[in-house]
């Protein structure tokens, strides 16, 4: 196990989702058929996933930073309006934090999302890593930083 995985292990139920059902907006999952910025058709938004027993790998091994335990409690997805996660491999030698704002979100909470960044980026700074966010969604960023 890389030392990235072995903090993926640490981290990633530090949190549980609760009510939040918001990476099943963001993201595209091929396996159901669902596109970014649009609900899957099996969420019970606000409740859970509707085929939970049965849902694709790519939702079973999703872990948004505020469920590692990133940001405070007020930064769970649905609340705060963005979803992070880290990419499980490096990119050009860097680990990328994605950043992800749902279109009719997009206004709300920005300097807690950027604090919550910050958290993550200096976290893993201090493990050695070199890491850069990146910025999804309708509004990008020319940097691609959360403002
Ligand atoms: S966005 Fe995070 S907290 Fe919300 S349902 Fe997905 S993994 Fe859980
Ligand atoms: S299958 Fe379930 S967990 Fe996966 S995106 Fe759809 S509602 Fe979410």
């Amino acid at each position: 196990m890389t030392p990235l995985e072995e903090r993926f292990e640490v981290w990633k139920d530090r949190r549980s989702c609760g009510s939040c059902t918001m990476c099943c907006y963001v993201f595209e999952v091929p396996a159901v058929a669902t596109r970014d910025y649009e609900w899957c058709r099996h969420c019970r938004v606000g409740v859970g996933c509707g085929i939970y027993e049965t849902r694709p790998e790519d939702c079973r091994s999703f872990y948004c930073l505020w469920r590692m335990g990133f940001g405070t409690d007020e930064d769970r997805p649905d609340r705060h309006g963005v979803v992070m996660d880290l990419q499980d491999r490096l990119v050009d030698g860097q680990l990328v934090v994605r950043v992800w704002r749902p279109r009719q979100l997009q206004e709300r909470r920005l300097r807690s999302a950027g604090l919550m960044v910050r958290e993550v980026i200096e976290t893993l700074t201090r493990d050695g890593y070199a890491v850069r966010a990146e910025s999804h969604g309708p509004r990008r960023g020319n940097d691609g930083s959360v403002s």
